[in-house]
């Protein structure tokens, strides 16, 4: 039997391939996952959690709400955006000073040439 079936797909607007894509909140345009790490930018709901493809908006879109400011959404995309890399750059520069603390105490720790020698060195004088 053959049979002709009529069915709806979804395709990317970018490169034209079909597959799932995710629409730019703000003007609709379709991207396949591979597309919108170049075509557009993805906002997280959350700033200790990534979201789920949520908070999509394509490149000119993000450019042209970014410089009007004038879409509440996507501000409040920004702000969570802007959080997460202020607590990743805290994140980077606590662990740096976390490693240099540690490497001080490392490196003085075995140190016999301190205030108070081990006790077997004092017994062997
Ligand atoms: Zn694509
Ligand atoms: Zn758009």
């Amino acid at each position: 039997m053959k049979k002709t079936e009529l069915k709806e797909v979804t395709c990317c607007d970018h490169c034209g391939k079909e597959t799932y894509v995710t629409a730019c909140m703000c003007c609709g345009t379709e991207h396949c996952w591979e597309c919108r790490k170049t075509e557009g930018k993805e906002y997280s709901h959350g700033v200790n959690f990534s979201g789920s493809g949520d908070g999509y908006y394509c490149s000119g879109c993000d450019a042209a709400l970014t410089k009007s400011g004038g879409d509440e959404r996507h501000a409040a995309y920004r702000a969570v955006a802007s959080l997460r890399h202020e607590a990743d750059a805290w994140g980077t520069d606590f662990q740096r000073r976390q490693k240099a603390a540690e490497a001080r105490v490392e490196a003085l720790r075995h140190n016999n040439l301190g205030n108070r020698p081990p006790r077997e060195a004092v017994e062997k004088t």
